[in-house]
């Protein structure tokens, strides 16, 4: 196990289905004093809408469909994002559902805090450890990166025999 320190301007992702859009909107312009203290990044649309109401820059990735929860999930893998806040809908299926399972697997990959709903983004906004830099803990995987793989084929091993 290892621990990366995550420096007290976080890097938030933040994402939210057509459906949910109004309701990050308006958690983030509830939050809008809190999320000063931090860079923020979104997909495409959201972001766009983010810009708009919190009139502040937020670097934007693709629209979600068009491959931008891919993106957010390369840079959670790149150690790029330090927290995601991301409402998904949960009553309507998506064209990129395959996207947005591996984003959400990848944030849990990394250990890295993701809230899908008000009150989790509310927790993590609010916690303490928001303002103070923070040992993330990072899991090790070298026992995965360094295991056991048969890759002698059938013929070869009949020959070496
Ligand atoms: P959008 O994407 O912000 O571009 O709408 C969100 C998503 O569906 O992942």
């Amino acid at each position: 196990m290892s621990h990366i320190a995550v420096p007290i301007e976080k890097r938030i992702a933040l994402v939210a289905h057509d459906n949910k859009k109004k309701d990050l909107l308006d958690w983030a312009e509830y939050n809008r004093e809190m999320l000063k203290e931090h860079k923020l990044y979104a997909t495409g649309t959201t972001g766009r809408l983010l810009e708009e109401r919190l009139e502040r820059e937020v670097f934007k990735l693709q629209s979600g469909p068009l491959g931008g929860d891919q993106q957010l999930g390369a840079k959670i893998v790149d150690g790029e994002i330090d927290s995601v806040i991301f409402f998904w809908d949960p009553l309507q299926a998506q064209p990129h559902d395959p996207d947005i399972r591996a984003l959400l697997r990848v944030a849990v990959v990394w250990n890295i805090p993701i809230a899908c709903n008000r009150s989790s983004a509310d927790m993590i906004i609010s916690s303490p450890l928001m303002a103070e830099i923070y040992e993330r803990e990072v899991p090790d995987y070298e026992s995965y990166r360094q295991r056991p793989i048969e890759v002698e084929s059938e013929k070869s091993m009949i020959y070496s025999n």
